[in-house]
């Protein structure tokens, strides 16, 4: 495993024991949390009864550690963990998007709703490949479609603001992913990840497009929820 610490290792750097359980339920496995986990699958037997039921430590969610372990052998094990129930984040959570190149400019055109500063334009570029084990099928082709992809930002203090977020992002190999494509159900391709983007400069017709005045904040809650926030300034 990733720098010598096994699953259960790292799950355990997030968690306490709790040694008398409340009569509630465990929202991954769906048994009471007095019992044992209802987990079944494979990777998590050595793990002692013992030691059954904790919360993490931050946000106080609790859960088998069965069930955590599951959950983190099912996700890419990247050392981090996130809350199920609250979505907190431990450590620093990172993704599975394929190699490629993230470019950005300022082009002197105005998006609609922003007719007072110019517009950024990110280019992305991803090429097919054969996805790695942090894929789903690994060792098998994915295709990428649409590339490059081009998207707008106004190049105003908080447009410049979710490019900065975004270059983060990208880093942290979050803004595209490997999967099913839910617009033409194309599988092993590259997909979109949880933070959206405005594909279409001069309309709306599509949805990703402007005017759209509520864009900007929800693309920062999106990238809040992966971790990704503006150091602020110490007063
Ligand atoms: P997807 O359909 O699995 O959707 C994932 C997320 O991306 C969803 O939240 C969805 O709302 C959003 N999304 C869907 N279409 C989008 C678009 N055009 N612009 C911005 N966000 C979009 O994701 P996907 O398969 O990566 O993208 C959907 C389709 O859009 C694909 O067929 C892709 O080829 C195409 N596309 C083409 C271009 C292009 O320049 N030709 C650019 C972007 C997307
Ligand atoms: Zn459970
Ligand atoms: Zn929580």
């Amino acid at each position: 495993a990733r720098k010598g610490k096994t699953p259960e290792d790292v799950v355990k750097r997030y968690w306490q024991k709790v040694r008398n359980p409340p009569e509630e339920d465990c929202t991954i496995c769906m048994e009471t949390l007095t019992g044992p986990s209802g987990y079944k699958g494979p990777g998590v037997a050595s793990i002692s009864r013992g030691e059954s039921v904790g919360r993490l430590v931050q946000c106080g969610h609790l859960y088998h550690l069965q069930c955590l372990v599951a959950m983190y052998n099912n996700g890419i094990k990247d050392g981090s963990l996130q809350c199920p129930t609250c979505k907190t984040i431990y450590g620093v959570k990172t993704g599975n998007q394929p190699a490629g190149k993230m470019e950005y400019h300022v082009i002197p055109h105005s998006l609609p709703g922003h007719p007072d500063c110019k517009t950024i334009r990110l280019i992305y570029n991803i090429p097919p490949g054969i996805q790695a084990p942090e894929h789903p099928n690994p060792g098998k082709p994915f295709t990428a479609r649409g590339f490059p992809r081009h998207c707008y930002l106004p190049d105003n203090e908080k447009g410049r603001k979710v490019l900065r977020l975004l270059l983060e992002a990208w880093d942290r190999r979050l803004i595209f992913s490997v999967g099913t494509s839910s617009t033409t159900g194309e599988s092993d391709t590259v997909i979109w990840n949880e933070i959206h983007h405005k594909t279409e400069f001069g309309s709306n017709l599509t949805g990703h497009g402007y005017p759209d005045s509520g864009y900007l904040d929800n693309v920062l809650e999106e990238l809040k929820a992966q971790g990704i926030t503006e150091v602020e300034e110490r007063h």
